[in-house]
């Protein structure tokens, strides 16, 4: 993100009451239990659920600009990991029709933004399972501190909708377990009024025109975060072809915005992507690209896989930012939104090293001007980078500090290093999550050298430090 500026019956449960009654003793599969209402993250405890990993999402989204409505019907397919005698997903909101499991009617309650649904059968450990929820709405942005004061989600614009949803709006429009730790892959199919166009992750599958309505059927095969899902919808020209590198590219731009030719957002795309697969490692995802909106209210951008989302055409830096998060936050993702530097620290030193590259000015002189910037007594100095907490998770802190991190690295450990180290830790984590310990763990091991006491200075302790 960038601010701009096979179900075991429950006869089984019966057989073995039977056993027990008549004197057996016997070695039973730990009894069927409910899954955890959250993941275990201590900045969002009921967000992601426990007792299964999501496995793939096919999510079907019917929407009606002039109600602002949305039916939806999500299934999911998840693999039990306990014997779950009921489970949650996560929803804001919306109003829940009908739940199955199975294929079979399931019985399900409404807690706060929980939905805990109880299939008729308990579902064994290791079991696939599928899970089918039909709702529908008027979905709500959100709004609050965590996303520089914008509202953020599903956010409603002059001709559709425009969806960015981190950390924590994915469940504002679709049932999931919706935190990173949870990655699955994806079928969206999106259906808006005729001539509008849905825009979303991954591939386009095939797009028509019936009764008045156009579909369009995106795939993503690769594992993805809930808040990197999108389903923007409106009036695009799109642009397609393949970068110089080979990536498949798909570029929507809002037509109000075709005056505004301050950036080629279709050849930066295309540059920055090749150039960071150079420098990070093969790109992920099958392609690449931008959906650019008229949303300017919404004050930032976001990475959303395949296609970052921009709510406003935005500069060549932020589209360099936008691209870097497709190895740092989609493919090697957070374990915990602690962790969020990661991501932030990354994009924003991959932005420093964007103007390396154009030749306007060093990554050293872009880490001195943000740290002479800032004098010790600034509020800036007060965050730990490493554990922000939740309302302060993009405080300028996370970026700077973070891409600050970045460079005191590098010229610890010298260029051949820190250039093998960047693709090696896309490669070891690729399509999974990751922490910081972990990042430490691999650059003392490229490096050969103990760089505990860096870390320490730069992301866990607050207070200036001295160079
Ligand atoms: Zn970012």
């Amino acid at each position: 993100m960038a601010l701009s500026r096979s179900a075991r019956r429950s006869s089984r449960l019966l057989a073995l009451a039977t056993a027990v009654a008549a004197g057996f003793t016997i070695a039973a599969a730990p009894a069927a239990t409910p899954g955890a209402p959250g993941i275990g993250d201590p900045y969002f405890p009921d967000l992601g659920n426990g007792g299964f990993h999501a496995l793939h999402y096919d999510l079907g989204v019917s929407y009606h600009p002039d109600s602002g409505r949305l039916d939806g019907r999500t299934t999911l397919t998840a693999r039990a990991t306990q014997n779950l005698s009921s489970f949650d997903l996560d929803l804001q909101k919306l109003t829940v029709d009908s739940i199955r499991v199975n294929d079979r009617p399931a019985d399900f309650t409404r807690t706060g933004d929980e939905i805990v649904i109880t299939p008729r059968h308990w579902l064994r450990k290791g079991e696939r399972f599928e899970v089918t929820v039909v709702y529908g709405g008027v979905p709500k942005p959100l709004n609050g501190p965590i996303v520089f004061g914008s509202d953020y989600g599903w956010m409603k614009t002059k001709d559709g909708v425009f969806v960015a949803c981190e950390p924590n709006a994915a469940s504002t429009w679709f049932p999931s377990s919706d935190h990173p730790s949870d990655k699955a892959t994806y079928d969206i199919r999106i259906d808006a009024p005729k001539g509008l166009t849905g825009v979303s992750n991954g591939l386009l599958v095939n797009s028509y025109d019936s009764g008045g309505r156009s579909y369009f059927h995106w795939r993503e095969t690769k594992p993805m975060a809930t808040y990197l899902a999108t389903a923007t919808i409106g009036k695009f020209d799109v642009k397609t072809g393949r970068t110089p590198g080979g990536t498949p590219i798909y570029v929507a731009i809002d037509p109000v915005l075709a005056h505004q030719n301050t950036v080629d957002v279709y050849a930066v795309t295309a540059e920055a992507t090749d150039y960071w697969s150079k420098l990070f490692g093969p790109y992920p995802f099958e392609e690449t690209g931008a959906v650019v909106d008229d949303m300017p209210e919404a004050g930032f951008s976001l990475e959303t896989q395949t296609k970052p989302s921009y709510s406003a055409v935005r500069s060549e830096s932020t589209i360099v930012h936008e691209l870097a998060h497709q190895w740092f936050g989609d493919s090697v993702s957070v374990r915990q939104w602690k962790d969020i530097w990661l991501n932030e620290g990354f994009a924003t030193y991959a932005q420093w090293l964007w103007a390396e590259h154009r030749g306007t000015e060093t990554a050293h002189d872009s880490f001195r001007a943000a740290y002479n910037a800032r004098p010790a007594a600034s509020d800036f100095w007060k965050i730990e980078v490493a554990d922000p907490q939740r309302d302060t998770m993009f405080s300028s802190a996370v970026y700077q500090r973070g891409a600050m991190m970045l460079q005191a690295l590098r010229e610890r450990i010298g260029d051949q290093a820190f250039f093998k180290l960047l693709p090696a830790w896309t490669k070891l984590h690729r399509y999974g999550n990751a922490d910081t310990a972990d990042f430490v763990k691999l650059a003392e091991h490229v490096s050969g050298r103990p760089l505990g006491d860096l870390f320490q200075k730069w992301i866990y302790n607050t207070g200036k430090p001295a160079l």
